[in-house]
């Protein structure tokens, strides 16, 4: 009774200002189930008030697995030669895009590896531009491409879209250079970060939890991060391992980290709720990934927003970023209505038809 007391009092805190790293870590660290629940339980009541009880979701269309990069976590990273490349044409992307429309999903999310050249950045503004043409200007278009240039992130947004989604991947420059090849700069993500905002859009970073050396300080730090930015949208998942990566042999036992991980972002995602309140917060696949109601979970502590896998079957199994990625059997239509399901099952409803845009980018703009 008295750590649950105790609990309500951090909370308190964290919902009420702005929070002490110290009350964060404190949180972060919570023994035991009770704790726990009370933390969700908070997290839900707030989602309620801020944001609603709605989900809603954004096709997710991984439209190619060709990256400049090397990150040492990521199975599509360049030098992984075992993996096998893929493109989606113009059309395809297209198609896939305008299912979403019809289907009423309101919005889509087009994703890749990071590529930087001119015909990347050419086809990718055509699709944008297809999709807006072909929907009046109605379905909500999010990119999630990595760093760019101001000019290309410009030229995006010209051309329709009007959300970006960039991962910080932890706001720890130290943990982010163990992470990273030399030539990925810290400093050239957060320019990025903030080139984003301030071409107008809305505005979309995460982490990855339970990464090899990250501690809870570095997601109390993470949380404040997400504060300072000033963000509207939120996608954090666990950290998953790839076989095929440098970080592969990281942890000896993965299993345990696993379930270790999945816990802690269900405490990130009920902690960003009670502080940021008003943002959009992604129930990831990567929680699918290790537990098969895992997005549901995250919804019961505190997100909002989910991203159904609408690539072509063809291509999905090779948009491997971690081991056991989920949904890469099912057609599309299979896994929206399977979702569905999920979702009144916890008693919420989808938010068809709708952009579901983050309310707090229209409070922060005034
Ligand atoms: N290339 C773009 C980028 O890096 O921003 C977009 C695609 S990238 C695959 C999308 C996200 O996948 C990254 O931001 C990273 O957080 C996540 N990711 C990559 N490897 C992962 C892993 N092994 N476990 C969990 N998430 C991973
Ligand atoms: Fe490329 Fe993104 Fe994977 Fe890094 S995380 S290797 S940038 S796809």
């Amino acid at each position: 009774m008295e750590n649950i007391s105790q609990t309500e009092i951090l909370i308190n805190e964290v919902s009420e200002s702005y929070p002490e790293k110290e009350t964060l870590v404190k949180l972060l660290s919570l023994d035991g189930k009770e704790a726990a629940d009370v933390l969700f339980k908070e997290a839900y009541a707030a989602k309620g008030k801020y944001v609603g009880k709605k989900v809603y979701f954004r096709g997710l269309i991984e439209f190619s697995n060709i990256c400049e990069k090397n990150c040492y976590y990521c199975g599509i990273r360049r030098d992984n030669k075992q993996a096998h490349r893929y493109q989606m044409t113009e059309e395809e992307a297209v198609e896939a895009g305008l299912w979403a429309y019809e289907s009423k999903y309101g919005s889509i999310v087009l994703q890749a590896g990071e590529r930087t050249d001119r015909a990347h950045i050419d086809r990718v503004e055509r699709i944008v531009q297809k999709l807006m043409e072909k929907s009046e200007g109605k379905l909500g278009i999010t990119l999630s491409l990595g760093e760019q240039s101001k000019e290309t992130y410009a030229r995006w947004f010209k051309a329709g879209a009007k959300r970006y989604l960039l991962r910080i991947e932890t706001s720890s420059k130290e943990l982010y250079k163990q992470l990273h090849p030399p030539d990925h700069v810290f400093e050239e993500r957060l320019r990025c970060l903030y080139d984003l905002k301030d071409l107008g859009y809305q505005s979309g970073t995460g982490v990855m939890i339970g990464l090899p050396g990250q501690t809870a300080a570095h997601l109390a730090d993470d949380l404040l991060f997400f504060k300072e930015y000033n963000v509207d949208m939120i996608g954090m998942g666990p950290y998953l391992q790839h076989n095929q990566t440098p970080l592969a042999t990281a942890f000896d036992d993965f299993e345990t980290v696993k379930i270790r991980n999945f816990e802690l972002t269900l405490k990130m995602i009920a902690l960003a709720r009670i502080m940021l309140k008003d943002v959009n917060i992604a129930a990831t696949t990567a929680m699918q990934a290790i537990k098969p109601f895992g997005r549901e979970a995250a919804l019961l502590a505190g997100a909002n927003v989910m991203m159904p896998n609408i690539t072509e079957k063809k291509y999905r199994g090779d948009y491997k970023l971690y081991e056991n990625k989920p949904c890469s059997d099912e057609d599309y239509d299979e896994c929206a209505s399977c979702l569905e399901g999920r979702i009144k099952a916890i008693g919420e409803t989808v938010g068809y038809g709708e952009h579901g845009d983050p309310l707090h980018y229209f409070r922060r703009r005034g």
